[in-house]
């Protein structure tokens, strides 16, 4: 008898109600095929948006940067974990993103939780999208600030809120995922900002799955809205489309200076290798001076879209390359994710409850720029028979 013994009952519970996710371990290279266990699977649940996570010249970047400083930062930013790197790729993001300046963190998950609690505390009030991913959520947690919840995609209810509950806060700030990762539709940032100016508010955006997707280049949803003079923070990620590791928040100068001296990821805990920084770096030059793999991962997203609708699937309402496969129910599922996988040789995740709401279980589906259209067929022809063979579509 150990006193952790509650976990099997959790774990057992999970397991009745179809909703223990079964991980993978993978043994290559992320790409449009991978290795798991002894075999080859068709990759298409990781986001790798553009192929950058094994891109030869971004490796080679971080070869570079690893035989030049090493592994390790060695300590945290403000003691002795700043490293020139940090400051190039600081002043690159921040020129990318038509922002006046940014900070690095060693994650997107870091970047949120360290600004949050920079720009809002117990005296303001927050409203954060229903949809918001779980970084953001917590994040206005640990500002202690006083939150409310607007519907998801709809400015009138944000209105209300703020008309109802901004004299609560001495500050106040409205917070948003731009694309929302497990549906891929847009938030309408152009409105935000409006209503943000119209109650004193300011506007944060988190671009994750809008960086390396959307904008000139790649540049993300602040610059696909034209909005960089508008909205007061642009937050975002290297580990999706720029394909390594950190994250960043950008803003006016003022603000990033006041990061550095407060956010609690920047204070506390160790500074972004230099390998992924320099990877980051590269991947951000190869944007700027090539949009091919950018059109590429657009042109497989229609592909891949437009055959699973022919087939009879709902793929959502994405505005995005992200594609739910939409089936409500968790255990159907995890049975059609295993079909996928141990038939067809598809690894596709089931995506389900607490990180979609309950009955909207779904198979999240991310084409790359690695993909070829051919490999977009094969994963469209799988869902069709795997599909038939549960009673998915008809
Ligand atoms: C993935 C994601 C994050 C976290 O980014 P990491 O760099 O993986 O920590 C934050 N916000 C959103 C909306 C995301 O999709």
């Amino acid at each position: 008898m150990k006193r952790t013994d509650w976990a099997k009952d959790e774990i057992e519970s999970l397991k009745q109600e179809g909703r223990y996710i079964p991980i993978r371990t993978i043994g290559s290279p992320q790409g449009p095929y991978v290795r798991i266990e002894s075999d080859t699977y068709l990759n298409m649940c990781s986001n790798n948006y553009l192929g950058f996570a094994n891109h030869p010249d971004i490796r080679r970047a971080a070869i570079e940067a690893i035989e030049k400083y090493g592994v390790g930062a060695g300590a945290v930013r403000s003691i002795a974990g700043t490293i020139d790197l940090h400051r190039q790729l600081e002043e690159k993001v921040a020129e990318f993103k038509h922002m006046e300046g940014a900070v690095v963190y060693q994650g997107g998950l870091l970047a949120n939780i360290a600004a949050v609690p920079v720009l809002v505390n117990k005296q303001d009030v927050v409203f954060s999208e229903e949809l918001n991913h779980a970084s953001i959520i917590d994040a206005v947690r640990l500002s202690s600030a006083r939150k409310y919840v607007y519907k998801h995609m709809d400015m009138d209810d944000l209105e209300r809120n703020l008309k109802e509950h901004r004299r609560e806060g001495k500050k106040a700030l409205i917070i948003s995922d731009g694309v929302f990762s497990m549906d891929g539709d847009i938030t309408p940032l152009k409105e935000i900002t409006e209503l943000g100016e119209r109650y004193d508010a300011m506007v944060y955006v988190d671009d994750a799955h809008g960086e390396g997707v959307l904008g000139d280049h790649g540049r993300g949803i602040v610059d696909h809205f034209h909005l960089s003079d508008r909205v007061d923070v642009e937050m975002g990620t290297f580990s999706k489309a720029l394909g390594s590791m950190g994250g960043f928040v950008s803003g006016s100068s003022s603000l990033m200076d006041l990061m550095k001296q407060r956010s609690r990821p920047f204070l506390f805990s160790s500074a972004l290798n230099a390998g992924d920084t320099a990877a980051v770096m590269k991947a951000i030059s190869i944007l700027e001076h090539d949009d091919t793999p950018l059109k590429r991962l657009w042109s497989n997203a229609e592909k891949l879209k437009n055959e699973l609708a022919d087939f009879g699937f709902d793929t959502g309402k994405s505005k995005t390359p992200i594609t739910p496969v939409m089936i409500g129910s968790e255990k159907k599922t995890l049975e059609l994710s295993q079909l996928l996988y141990k038939e067809y040789k598809i690894f596709a995740s089931p995506i389900v409850y607490p990180t979609v709401p309950r009955g909207t279980a779904r198979i999240r589906l991310m084409p790359s720029a690695a993909h070829s259209p051919d490999d977009i067929s094969i994963a469209t022809e799988a869902f069709r028979k795997a599909g038939r063979s549960l009673g998915i579509i008809s």
